[in-house]
């Protein structure tokens, strides 16, 4: 769910992650228009809409199981990590 911007309230599911820039690409959120000019013969110009990744300070992780938004906890589960909801405590992989 994105929490700040202009997307707040919004939610969608992270495409992909940007860990050098700390951003993520969530599909259909801060979208901008991007105008192509006509690039000759057969190329007529054209109006895209693209998404910017958005910081990820700016984005919160709805659980599936409680479906809030909510922060990530960890716990040991044998040997390896699992990800847990801090609110219900169920599993998030
Ligand atoms: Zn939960």
């Amino acid at each position: 769910m994105v929490t700040a911007g202009k997307d707040k309230g919004k939610s969608g599911k992270i495409e992909r992650i940007f860990p050098a820039e700390a951003r993520v690409l969530v599909p259909n959120m801060n979208q901008y228009k991007k105008h192509r000019k006509p690039q000759g013969e057969g190329r007529p110009g054209e109006i895209l809409t693209l998404s910017r990744p958005l910081p990820v300070g700016n984005v919160a992780l709805i659980c599936p199981r409680c479906k809030q938004p909510t922060r990530i906890g960890w716990r040991w589960d044998q040997t390896k990590k699992v990800r847990v909801c801090r609110k219900c405590e169920a599993d998030i992989d």
